[in-house]
């Protein structure tokens, strides 16, 4: 999707050095981070890494063991969890079997005493919105995953919260739902306004929702940036590992100008040039990342004399938009390739066994120092 501009001038959300223990166990670890208004602001992270623990303490289910949360500039530590601007939608929905789809949904403003007159309108407006109007009179069994999902949905934002909370939202979708669910949710957020943060481990979910992503590793947040950033500019391994597929290649900086540098890595024949300065010692050993989307295939040898390789197919994965090519270079290492399958009949198409020649072009390569 196009990224969304963030204006980082109304910020929301503001978590002050936040640690949380459980005994001796650190679950988040001194993170601190500003989340923006308007914004679907996505934490992720591996399982255990404190994404759903941060979450509770955003809705005050749990309390941090020290710094602050400010919720629109007002700090959280004496608002109990119903009175904070904030709701929050669970892994499970917990959705009330018993009842209709507008019951259930009707269910928490009937808690606040509202009229019943107001409450049927706002409910209705929002079964509106979520496009499950003509369900209205259904019960939870009678629904698909994808329709309990936009219930569970409706059922948080009824309330009208500035910030809404969701832990893991799509996990129980199959892919094709989940995708369009994505969609559905980035429009909804377009015409709420709510600020949403979500928590989840699928890559491919934070870099389709959100506006900037949170990435965690063992309680600390490792990198915050657009998925762009985080896709194209990783800040250490851990990021450019854990964020798509990457080659990674260790090495020793040998050239190091404020335009380019070189690197030799010890698994690649030729020394590896990128087209911009870095700040590093002078030969500090770094690690090499290059997408297997920006490394070029081909049965000819390459014109430039660096950034290149060569080896030969061992695995060919036909994925329909894309093939992958494992490629085990002279030296052993294998590398990932990945190339579109432009035509249906390509009667070219490079094949297991045979020998290729690897490229990359200088700006490809991201020169990680930690
Ligand atoms: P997942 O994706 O698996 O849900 P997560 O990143 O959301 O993982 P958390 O639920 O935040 O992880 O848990 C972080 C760590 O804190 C885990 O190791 C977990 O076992 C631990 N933890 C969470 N809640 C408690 C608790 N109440 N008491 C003790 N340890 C806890």
């Amino acid at each position: 999707m196009a990224e969304k501009q963030v204006d980082r001038t109304r910020e929301y959300v503001r978590i002050e050095s936040v640690t949380k223990r459980f005994g001796d166990f650190v679950a988040v670890d001194q993170v601190s981070l500003s989340i923006y208004k308007g914004e679907i602001f996505c934490l992720l992270g591996g399982s255990g890494c404190g994404k759903t623990t941060l979450l509770r303490m955003l809705a005050g289910f749990e309390m941090p063991t020290s710094g602050r949360i400010l919720i629109d500039g007002q700090d959280m530590a004496s608002i109990p969890p119903y009175e904070r601007p904030v709701n929050m939608m669970f892994q499970s929905y917990a959705l009330f079997p018993h009842m209709t789809v507008e019951r259930n949904v009707a269910f928490g403003l009937e808690q606040e005493g509202l009229p019943k007159a107001e409450t049927a309108q706002r409910v209705a407006e929002m079964l509106d919105i979520v496009q499950l109007g003509a369900f209205a009179h259904r019960k939870p069994h009678q629904l698909s995953g994808g329709q309990r999902q936009r219930v569970a949905l409706a059922r948080a934002l009824v309330k009208r919260p500035k910030l809404l909370l969701l832990d893991e939202p799509l996990g129980a979708l199959d892919k094709k739902l989940r995708e369009q669910t994505q969609f559905e949710l980035i429009n909804l957020q377009e015409k709420l306004g709510v600020t949403f943060i979500v928590v989840t481990h699928d890559q491919e979910e934070a870099m389709t929702l959100a506006t900037r992503i949170g990435v965690m590793n063992k309680g600390q947040i490792v990198q915050v940036g657009t998925p762009t950033d985080i896709y194209e500019f990783p800040s250490s391994r851990f990021v450019a590992d854990f964020i798509g597929s990457v080659n990674l290649f260790e090495g020793r900086l040998v050239d190091d100008e404020p335009d380019h540098v070189r690197i030799r890595c010890g698994e690649l024949e030729a020394p590896v040039f990128v087209s911009h300065g870095i700040s590093a010692a002078p030969d500090a050993e770094v690690c090499v990342a290059i997408r297997p989307e920006k490394i070029l295939m081909s049965r000819t040898p390459p014109a430039s004399g660096e950034n290149r390789a060569q080896g030969v197919v061992i695995e060919i994965a036909y994925m329909g938009d894309v093939s992958v090519y494992l490629v085990r270079l002279d030296g052993g290492r294998v590398v990932r390739v990945t190339a579109p399958n432009v035509e249906r009949h390509a009667e070219d198409r490079i094949v297991w066994d045979e020998r290729v020649h690897l490229a990359w072009h200088p700006s490809s390569p991201v020169v990680l120092t930690n």
